[in-house]
């Protein structure tokens, strides 16, 4: 069993895992996924725009930057009371962990000031905390930790070298630099990507063997498919073919089998068989909630009756 978990995936064997036969693969990523998890258990998170739109950064998938004309009005950053009001909502449709997303290329130390008191306020209703603000400093990290921040979302979205072609303002490095910097201040990392935006499966392999070369592999791995939002360079893109979506998600179960593996953005567009196949390949996490930061995600009450149909149920906090 421990050679299971390894931190030595060269993109070769990445590649051979997506090769596989489909049933070959799915059969050792449900298999593994039975080793660590229990397979009818499915992480419920909830996502807030704490802060939304008007982003610097110029990545190239997102309607939040301001460089973009996709109809998403920049605000100021929301204020306490309506954090924690739309985390008790949260919490009462089910959610155990409470996720806010910021689009800042980074804080400032005003803004991680406030963000501490909303972790404070979130935890303090019983909710995981996570967190999503851009890069973060050393001092920023540390700050989060002591108010009690328990995860923070940093994605590295692609592979190495497809990354130049989606984002150009900041750096693959500087992503990495700001995992150390969360993973060294003891916060858990939730990293992962977005698939469908033009790369190749060799793209894919390669964000996969980046991932898990981290040491510790991050504790939660959103897999995102790519929501094409009109006035974005991607708005046209060609929607990824959901098996190759389902073979992203178990490559990853296979290459990090610890790690909660998320079902994250673009499931709007994903049949239910699709997200079905996306359970027996190890994925056990999703979103929660009308809205993922700025675009749809299918409402809570189907999600409620997909996981009744297939027999799953929130895993517990
Ligand atoms: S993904 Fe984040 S950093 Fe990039 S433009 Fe959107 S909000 Fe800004």
């Amino acid at each position: 069993m421990s050679g299971d978990i390894r931190h030595d995936w060269t993109r070769g064997e990445v590649r051979a895992l997506f090769q596989l036969p489909f049933n070959d693969l799915i059969f050792r990523a449900q298999s593994l996924h039975r080793t660590y998890f229990d397979a009818r258990e499915v992480q419920i998170s909830t996502l807030l725009s704490i802060k939304t739109g008007g982003c610097p950064e110029d990545c190239a998938y997102c309607p939040q930057s301001a460089r973009y004309d996709a109809g998403v009005k920049a605000e100021k950053l929301m204020a306490l009371n309506a954090v924690l009001d739309e985390a008790r909502a949260a919490k009462a449709a089910g959610a155990s962990r409470f996720c806010m997303g910021a689009a800042w290329r980074e804080p400032k130390d005003r803004d991680v000031e406030a963000v501490c008191a909303m972790v404070e306020g979130v935890k303090s209703l019983g909710l995981e905390t996570c967190a999503t603000l851009g890069m973060l400093s050393h001092d920023q990290a540390q700050k989060l930790k002591r108010a009690g921040l328990d995860y923070y979302n940093h994605n590295l979205d692609t592979s190495p070298e497809f990354y130049g072609g989606i984002i150009t303002t900041r750096t693959y490095q500087e992503r990495l630099d700001t995992l150390a910097e969360v993973r060294a201040a003891g916060i858990a990392v939730c990293c992962g990507g977005i698939v469908g935006m033009g790369e190749s499966q060799d793209d894919r392999a390669g964000l996969i063997a980046t991932l898990a070369a981290l040491d510790p592999h991050p504790e939660s791995v959103p897999i995102n498919a790519l929501v094409r939002v009109a006035g974005t360079p991607l708005g046209e893109a060609a929607m990824i073919e959901p098996l190759d979506f389902v073979r992203t998600i178990a490559v990853a179960r296979i290459a990090m089998p610890k790690s909660v593996v998320r079902l994250s953005a673009g499931r709007e567009e994903m049949s239910d068989e699709t997200q079905a196949l996306c359970f027996l390949s190890g994925a056990n996490s999703i979103f929660y909630g009308p809205k993922l930061l700025t675009t749809p995600n299918p409402v809570a009450d189907h999600d409620r009756a997909l996981m009744a149909r297939l027999g799953l149920k929130p895993m517990p906090v």
